[in-house]
């Protein structure tokens, strides 16, 4: 019997879908749809026979899964060789009700649909995702793998923000966390790196994209977490400002006559690398940096200084720390990241080997010294994976992995 999973991550516009093997993490074939309901969809299809590439109208999330199924008709592999065992799909927001991932049923979307307020962007096309994914495959397991569940372990001095306590009560304002499969998944395979068992290693994860969040992973559980109530808080991103005053929103609805709305568009969308030096993606800005674009060092140095404070903290909240690591676009690829946010730490036992940082590679990576105390690795994250085998697991035992 397959252990093939088809894993769909749905956005506002757009359906990224792999079928995995949840038992080596093989992808058989991957494809992204974008700009659903925009006219003109486009889609990328990689499988056995390479990559193709097609644009046509795609005007809803069931367009875009009916091309998928089309594209591995025509272009291989046939989804019945592959034999799928499930469909799992990322959802973004769990809030406190989901701790793992879970079987998808019509008790479970009306509470995903209750979370609409906490990921007003995310949730709504995830479910849009999983509705359209039920009427394509029915007689497929599908289950619900969220974001925010392998952070639900915080213990409440964490997760409780210091405002009137009503809030958490009434209206569930409290740290929820994100990127929960890539610090699950990077965690894990960290300890297998260092030959421990996961229940006996602290690590330090970074996870370093588009969106940036990092966590302390004590003995396998997340204790902490950079992102809070939306993934707006902490590390400094491509377009998000992670940490600010909260008081400047209110600042600037004062002096300034800005709306909520316009705000919060500006935090999520205008700030970060984009807002310091109106370039997010992070080759183009080391680019702008590398000419001796102001701007462009400004926003680098703001966000490495942001990282290496999040280290120090997370070393006070673990107290021993086994590993630091790196993952995601920006965590895997850039040297110059990881030696800035960490130069200087040898006190604590954190020390760069800078051959080893420099050197080109491809897969996991210990970069620090062999002296160091505490190992330092680069990760490749594989979020589709952990979907996969969290899917497989709700498959056979009924909860989540
Ligand atoms: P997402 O959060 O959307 O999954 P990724 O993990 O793919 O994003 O990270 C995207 C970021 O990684 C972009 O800012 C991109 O510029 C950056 N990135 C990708 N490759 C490199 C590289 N070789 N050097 C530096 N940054 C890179």
């Amino acid at each position: 019997m397959s252990d093939h999973v088809l894993v769909i991550n749905a956005g506002s516009s757009s359906l990224k879908y792999s079928v995995v093997d949840a038992r080596t993490g093989e992808a058989a074939a991957a494809g992204l749809v974008e700009r659903i309901g925009e006219g003109e969809g486009r889609h990328v299809h990689r499988g056995p026979a390479g990559e193709t590439e097609t644009t046509r109208s795609i005007l809803t999330h069931e367009d875009a899964l009916r091309a998928a199924i089309d594209t591995f008709d025509k272009h291989g592999p046939s989804l019945a060789d592959l034999d799928l065992r499930a469909v799992g799909h990322r959802v973004v927001h769990g809030g406190s009700r989901f701790s793992a991932s879970a079987p998808i049923d019509d008790a479970l979307l009306a509470e995903v649909t209750g979370l609409v307020p906490l990921a007003p962007l995310h949730n709504p096309a995830n479910l849009e995702g999983i509705r359209v994914a039920r009427r394509l495959f029915p007689d497929l397991p599908q289950v619900a793998v969220f974001d925010t569940a392998f952070h639900q372990t915080l213990p409440p001095h964490a997760y409780t923000y210091a405002v009137p306590l009503t809030w958490l009560e009434d209206h569930g304002v409290r740290r929820y966390g994100f990127h929960g499969t890539s610090h699950a998944f990077v965690s894990h395979e960290t300890a297998r790196l260092l030959g421990r068992d996961p229940a006996e290693t602290n690590v330090i994860v970074l996870h370093l994209g588009n969106g940036c969040s990092a966590s302390a992973v004590l003995g396998g559980r997340s204790v902490e977490t950079s992102m809070g109530l939306t993934p707006l808080e902490g590390l400094v991103m491509g377009t998000r400002s992670g940490d600010v005053d909260p008081a400047i929103p209110a600042y600037l609805a004062r002096e300034l006559g800005m709306s909520v709305d316009e705000i919060d568009r500006a935090l999520n969308s205008a700030s970060g690398l984009k807002g310091l030096a109106g370039e997010n993606d992070f080759r183009e800005l080391s680019r702008l940096r590398a000419r001796g674009d102001e701007h462009a060092s400004l926003a680098f140095d703001v966000y490495c200084h942001r990282i290496r404070k999040y280290v120090g903290a997370y070393y006070a909240v673990l107290g021993t720390v086994h590993a630091v690591v790196f993952t995601a676009g920006v965590g895997e690829h850039s040297a110059e990241v990881r030696a800035a946010s960490l130069a200087g730490l040898e006190r604590l036992g954190i020390a760069i080997d800078s051959n080893r940082n420099n050197a080109a590679f491809s897969g996991a990576h210990r970069i620090s010294t062999d002296a160091g105390e505490v190992a330092v690795f680069v990760v490749p994250t594989n979020e589709e994976w952990q979907i996969a085998r969290e899917t497989l697991g709700v498959v056979r035992h009924g909860s989540g992995a």
